[in-house]
């Protein structure tokens, strides 16, 4: 019997408990305004697709790391309440924090 932990609290997550799974895909974003030719009609498969062939010619994986980058966590049910309403853990609303003279 597999056993998945939440990789937010830890814990275990029954096998008869809703199973949340996050995927994070991170990737360098290459400007394309540094081409001469019209970018215009070039969709973003087409460019994700050169990124995933410059990957191919990357044999270092620390390199790899910074230009491509998949994730997956297990979450239980009240972990992925907290994260899709704080995805990227930022702090809790600071930039209301002015004072007003
Ligand atoms: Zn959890």
């Amino acid at each position: 019997m597999i056993h998945f932990t939440c990789d937010m609290c830890r814990r275990n997550i029954d096998s008869d408990e809703l199973r949340y799974v996050v995927k994070m895909e991170v990737y360098a974003a290459y400007d394309p305004a540094t081409q001469e030719e019209d970018e215009s009609d070039r969709d973003h498969l087409e460019e994700l697709q050169e990124i995933l062939e410059r990957m191919e010619d990357v044999e270092n994986d620390e390199i790899g790391e910074e230009v491509y980058q998949i994730r997956r966590y297990d979450l239980c049910s009240e972990c992925r309440k907290k994260f899709c309403e704080n995805p990227l853990s930022m702090e809790p609303s600071k930039h209301f924090d002015f004072s007003q003279n």
